[in-house]
Parts: structure tokens; sequence; C-alpha cells
């Protein structure tokens, strides 16, 4: 995937995600602190801060909405509920592995 196909995938996603609620359940975006902010904040180069995006989160009262979101629709891409791609890949990992624990328990 070239630089460019993935920014424009990037900000589509943001906005869609941001700027135009398509439904009830998806009505907390209007909550979200990232209103208004640059979407590239979001959705840093790889290697680059995501210091000022999750600083944007921090305060953000849909964060869980945000986070449960991305977690459910599977982002690959960008800060969401205040975590990485990375961070949310290891919260995956432990949810399922404490999913298993339960069922063999
Ligand atoms: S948690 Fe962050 S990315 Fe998600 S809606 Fe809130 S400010 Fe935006």
């Amino acid at each position: 995937m070239s630089v460019d196909s993935r920014r424009i995938g990037r900000v589509s996603k943001l906005e869609d995600r941001v700027h135009i609620p398509v439904s009830a359940e998806r009505a907390w975006q209007d909550q979200a602190n990232c209103l208004g902010v640059d979407p590239d904040l979001f959705f840093p180069e790889r290697g680059a801060s995501t210091r000022e995006a999750k600083e944007v989160c921090r305060g953000c009262v849909v964060k869980n909405d945000c986070l449960e979101y991305a977690l459910e629709n599977g982002e690959k891409f960008g800060i969401w509920g205040g975590l990485s791609e990375r961070e949310r890949r290891r919260l995956r990992r432990q949810r399922a592995q404490s999913n298993r624990n339960i069922a063999t328990a």
C-alpha cells in the first residue's frame, strides 16, 4: 500500500467516524474531543509521536465508545480511544486470552 493511498484511507475513515454520524449507535461521535482537530494528528506516520493525539483523547468523554468502535471494526490505523494500533492489538490479545481462561475455568 502506498503512503498516499493509506493517507486517503485514514482521512476518510476519520471523517466517517467523527464528522458524519450515521446512526444513533454512533451519536457518541458528536461529543468527540477531536471534532475540528486536524485528522492527521490521529494518523501519525510510522515512528512519529502519538503524544498530542493521546492528549486530545485523554479528556474525551466518549473515549470508551471510540475504543470499542475501533476494536469491533478492526481499525488497523490511527489513534482510537487514546490507544495506538499496537496498544489495541495488545488489548485484543489480552481480551481473547481472558475469554479463553473463562471458557476453560
Ligand atoms: S477518544 Fe480520541 S479519537 Fe476517539 S473520539 Fe475521543 S478524542 Fe476522538
